[in-house]
């Protein structure tokens, strides 16, 4: 199925929010991924991307993901200009809330962020939200992120007018457990983050249907 680029913003440094149009209507749920493939230098490339908004009943996606340098597909990606098109094998994946959603903890580094702006917009309570980035205007949807959770945000190169928390998110995350309150923990982002946190989660007693993750790498 080809999907159409309708329009797109860069809203941080080398961070590109596109969306996308298809021939039909696509059922998905907030959490999910589009899978895309194009032929990069004559090989064919898949890659997955989460779903960056809710559905709202019409034929678009919208994704968003950084320019990774020396990367195949995302470079690709960002050479697409407005009415090119790209094939989409469809909207998969089991990343999403789980029900009996219950106190949530979500943690998220660098466009991990992606598919919990599309879960807050479908979100049956209010959660908390750990997002880490490198640089302060790296952040994505900070206002939007802090109506809908109690966002904490940290960065690991803060600049010396940062007032907020610094360093990783694992440190955040072990007061969030400490609490007591946390049924269960979210995370998204880069494999090493994202193992850090579950063997973080486990070492805290938390079962392992507490934990639900995306990795991206
Ligand atoms: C389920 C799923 C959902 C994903 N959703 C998103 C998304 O919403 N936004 C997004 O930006 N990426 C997302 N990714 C990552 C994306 O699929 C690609 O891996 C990424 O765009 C790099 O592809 P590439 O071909 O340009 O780089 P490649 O040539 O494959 O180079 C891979 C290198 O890029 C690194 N890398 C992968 N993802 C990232 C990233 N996001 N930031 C920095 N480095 C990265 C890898 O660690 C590796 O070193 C997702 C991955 C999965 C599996």
């Amino acid at each position: 199925m080809k999907a159409r680029l309708v329009s797109f913003t860069d809203p941080a440094p080398g961070i590109r929010h596109f969306v996308f149009e298809l021939p039909e209507r696509v059922e998905f749920e907030a959490g999910q991924f589009a899978s895309l493939v194009a032929n990069v230098n004559g090989k064919e490339i898949t890659r997955a991307y989460s779903l960056a908004a809710a559905p709202r009943g019409d034929n678009r996606f919208e994704i968003c993901l950084n320019r990774v340098e020396g990367g195949l597909f995302s470079p690709h990606l960002f050479d697409l200009a407005l009415g090119g098109e790209i094939d989409c094998k469809g909207i998969l994946g089991t990343f999403g809330w789980r029900e009996p959603v219950t106190s949530p903890l979500l943690v998220a580094t660098g466009t991990g962020i992606v598919p919990f702006r599309a879960m807050l917009q479908a979100a049956p309570v209010r959660p908390v939200l750990i997002y880490g980035a490198r640089y302060e205007e790296s952040f994505l949807w900070r206002d939007e992120l802090a109506a809908q959770s109690d966002l904490i945000l940290t960065l690991t190169r803060p600049a010396e007018s940062w007032t907020g928390r610094t360093g990783r998110v694992q440190a955040i995350v072990e007061e969030q457990l400490a609490t007591g309150a946390i049924g269960q923990v979210y995370i998204c982002g880069l494999k090493e983050m994202v193992d850090g946190v579950r063997a973080l989660c486990k070492e805290k007693g938390l079962d392992r249907r507490q934990i639900v993750y995306e990795k991206y790498d």
